[in-house]
């Protein structure tokens, strides 16, 4: 666990699952009222509670836990953090929060695409109590108080039930996996798109926070990025990149690992990526296979043209 100040009103808590750093972030928003955004997943909350502590926030100050989505790397964490924190409210999108009620079938999905190596890193989630959730809706302020404000920006695509949040203060987007993977080390950013991705329905989501014009990005894989205007549009034509490649590969016959190789030998940023994600235990797994392999079925299903 490691916390770094970002902002003057933002500290960013390094969650190191299984020992793993730089790969999943909590933010921690401090104005009369605390905010975190991404409780992170189940195996790493006691991480985040040190955290909290280093920061001097005491647990009953924490009125609002807020997702971007349900995945169990930022959100699988929600039912045991709110165990910890007595009056926080999980703020997650109404298509999201059955799956925090009664996260079985959720835990049961993520084993299925993720392999039971990587949900043992990320560890089972706990029921959120129906009471303690807030379903957001697409433009909802969540007030913490002495200026800091948080706006819902609903980013469908990597899921369908993704949420951004936009911090007025800093001018700056709390992305979760509606940007990309930030490699941080690299300076580039890399898809994060399994299926069921929807990449047309991911481009206007990316659109609509370049209209918001925001100075910063916060991924929660993995920290701070500046230039965040032109950082989402790269995003946009790395995206659109992928699906060419992908769009000839399958016209080739080609499968999912030629179509990966050819899209290693076409993207620099992968490759500038590469030594990273290699070393790194669950992007190895997740970049360069799940995310092609999402970004395939969609142009198989959908086609290019809707892209263009
Ligand atoms: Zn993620």
């Amino acid at each position: 666990m490691r916390v770094t100040r970002i902002e003057e009103h933002i500290h960013l808590i390094d969650l190191e699952p299984a020992g793993v750093e730089d790969l999943i972030a909590s933010y921690v928003l401090k104005g009369n009222r605390v905010g975190i955004i991404e409780s992170g997943p189940s195996s790493t909350v006691q991480n985040l509670l040190s955290g909290l502590e280093e920061l001097n926030v005491k647990t009953e100050d924490v009125a609002y836990v807020a997702v971007s989505h349900i995945h169990l790397d930022h959100g699988g964490g929600a039912g045991i953090l709110l165990k910890h924190l007595p009056r926080a409210k999980l703020i997650v999108h109404p298509r999201g929060a059955p799956h925090m009620v009664n996260p079985e079938k959720l835990w049961n999905q993520a084993t299925q695409v993720l392999g039971e190596r990587i949900t043992r890193i990320y560890g089972r989630p706990e029921p959120v109590p129906q009471e303690r959730i807030i379903t957001a809706a697409d433009g909802m302020v969540i007030d913490l108080g002495d200026d800091v404000k948080l706006k819902v920006v609903e980013t469908l695509g990597h899921a369908s039930h993704h949420l951004s949040y936009y911090d007025k203060l800093s001018d700056g987007i709390f992305t979760g996996d509606s940007a990309g993977i930030y490699v941080d080390k690299a300076d580039v950013v890399v898809p994060t798109s399994p299926p069921p991705f929807r990449l047309d329905i991911a481009l206007a989501s990316i659109d609509k926070m370049m209209r918001l014009k925001p100075k910063s990005l916060y991924y929660t894989h993995f920290g701070k990025g500046t230039d965040a205007v032109e950082r989402l549009r790269t995003y946009k034509e790395q995206l659109k990149l992928w699906a060419r490649i992908a769009k000839e590969g399958i016209e080739r016959g080609e499968d999912l690992k030629m179509i990966s190789r050819r899209i290693f030998e076409n993207d620099k940023a992968v490759q500038k990526a590469a030594d990273f994600i290699k070393d790194n235990p669950v992007l190895s797994v997740t970049v360069l296979n799940e995310s092609v392999e999402g970004v395939m079925r969609f142009v198989e299903k959908f086609g290019f043209d809707v892209l263009v």
